[in-house]
């Protein structure tokens, strides 16, 4: 039988189309251009890239994040029909847009939240690449996503792997699961070592190309923190039902415990070409010609724990998730504003996990958090930081 045939066209807006999990959702999209149709694109600063991408994929709407960006596109675009919107006025516009059923948010940080509820509120569902959102505002996302029957599909590579085992499984029978990370450009490193790490060495991932602000948060093991949060808000677990486990090589990019004892591991070439493909076709699956594992140079497949003195943030997450309620919006917070000091030079490596600390144990939690106290703490977080500088 031919799946295929089977197939409904889906119309996507696509929030974060310029980085680095919007480019290669495009290459997705285009690569089906029976079976997809972009109705809105939405980038920050990168106009050059986002006309060129608009032009091709002919949306109805594009969005940059500043006023300036969006006059100039409009006066690029003035012989198309594309409406030019800017700021976050312009992101929940198009995501309120009726054209589209799926928003595929890959957006970074936690800009990514407010499009993401004002999405789910009008009934679309969600491709979910942007972590921040699930980690700021876990509780009140899974229970909007309830109310609006609409769904949410991991792209993170982990959580696309576990959602893949859990496939046909009762969510009663899973003991545990298993997040596996490459461990970082900084695997092994001592404290003493970690402290002279420069920005150049800590955006050198050895597996992965991304971003720039997850490439550091997999060399703080942020982004394992992030992870851990964002599992345990999309899988409805409790923290100690979820591992964090060193595989170097980012072969198994995660795996599920069950009640017997039995494990389920989804394995491929380190490439967010599935994770992205299986969100966007699920619950299908499509013939590619993407990388195979090539078994015959595949020597070995090593395990270990992650070093939680020399890489404070895994723990600093953790002590987020058990607190709960607005903590682990402001260990979000309190890391992006870090991120950046890091990126533009402010501050050394080791200065990251220290801001977050001492953010977090100021913090006065709020529990069971509205989306306008989760908006108010990220904002007095980062301001308190800037102030600090
Ligand atoms: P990038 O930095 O490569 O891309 C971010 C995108 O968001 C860009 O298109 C950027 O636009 C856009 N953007 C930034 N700020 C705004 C804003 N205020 N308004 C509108 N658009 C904005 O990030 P990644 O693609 O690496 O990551 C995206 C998300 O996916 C993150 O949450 C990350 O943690 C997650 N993720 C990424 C993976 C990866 O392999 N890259 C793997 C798993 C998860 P512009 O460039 O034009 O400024």
């Amino acid at each position: 039988m031919d799946l295929r045939r089977q197939y409904k066209r889906k119309n996507l807006i696509l929030l974060g189309s310029t980085g680095s999990i919007g480019t290669q959702t495009l290459s997705m999209v285009e690569r089906w251009p029976d079976r997809f149709k972009i109705t809105a694109l939405a980038a920050g600063s990168n106009g050059n890239l986002l006309e060129e991408q608009a032009r091709k994929f002919k949306p109805h709407y594009v969005s940059l994040a500043q006023e300036k960006g969006a006059r100039e596109l409009r006066a690029k675009l003035r012989d198309t029909d594309i409406k030019v919107l800017y700021g976050h006025q312009g992101l929940l516009e198009i995501v309120s847009s009726p054209d589209a059923d799926w928003v595929v948010n890959a957006l970074v940080g936690f800009d990514g939240l407010a499009p993401t509820v004002t999405a789910m509120e009008e009934g679309k569902n969600i491709a979910l690449a942007n972590k921040e959102t699930l980690v700021a505002g876990g509780e009140l996302i899974m229970n909007l996503a309830e109310k609006k029957g609409v769904s949410i599909v991991p792209i993170d590579s982990e959580h696309s792997a576990i959602f893949q085992c859990l496939q046909g499984e009762k969510r009663e029978e899973v003991s545990k699961i298993l997040l596996t990370a490459s461990g970082g450009p900084f695997r092994g490193c001592t404290l003493e070592e970690l402290s002279k790490v420069t920005l150049a060495q800590a955006l050198l991932h050895p597996n992965w190309v991304m971003g720039r602000k997850i490439t550091i948060d997999s060399a703080t093991l942020m982004n394992k923190g992030l992870e851990v949060l964002e599992a345990q808000v999309l899988f409805n677990l409790d923290l100690e039902q979820i591992q964090v486990l060193v595989h170097p090589q980012s072969i198994i990019h995660s795996m599920v415990e069950f009640v017997d004892g039995s494990v389920k591991a989804q394995l491929g070439v380190p490439d967010m070409g599935v994770p992205i493909q299986y969100a966007l076709t699920y619950p299908e699956r499509w013939a590619n010609s993407m990388e195979r594992i090539d078994w015959r140079k595949m020597d070995k497949m090593t395990f270990e724990m992650p070093d939680k003195k020399a890489f404070p943030c895994l723990g600093l997450a953790f002590e987020a998730g058990k607190i709960g309620g607005t903590m682990p919006a402001v260990m979000n917070a309190a890391n992006e504003a870090a991120v950046n000091f890091f990126l533009e030079g402010r501050i050394t490596f080791l200065d990251i996990p220290r801001i977050i600390e001492e953010t977090m144990h100021k913090h006065k939690v709020i529990l069971s958090p509205s989306l306008s106290d989760i908006i108010r703490v990220d904002k007095e977080v980062r301001e308190q930081i800037i102030r600090s500088k």
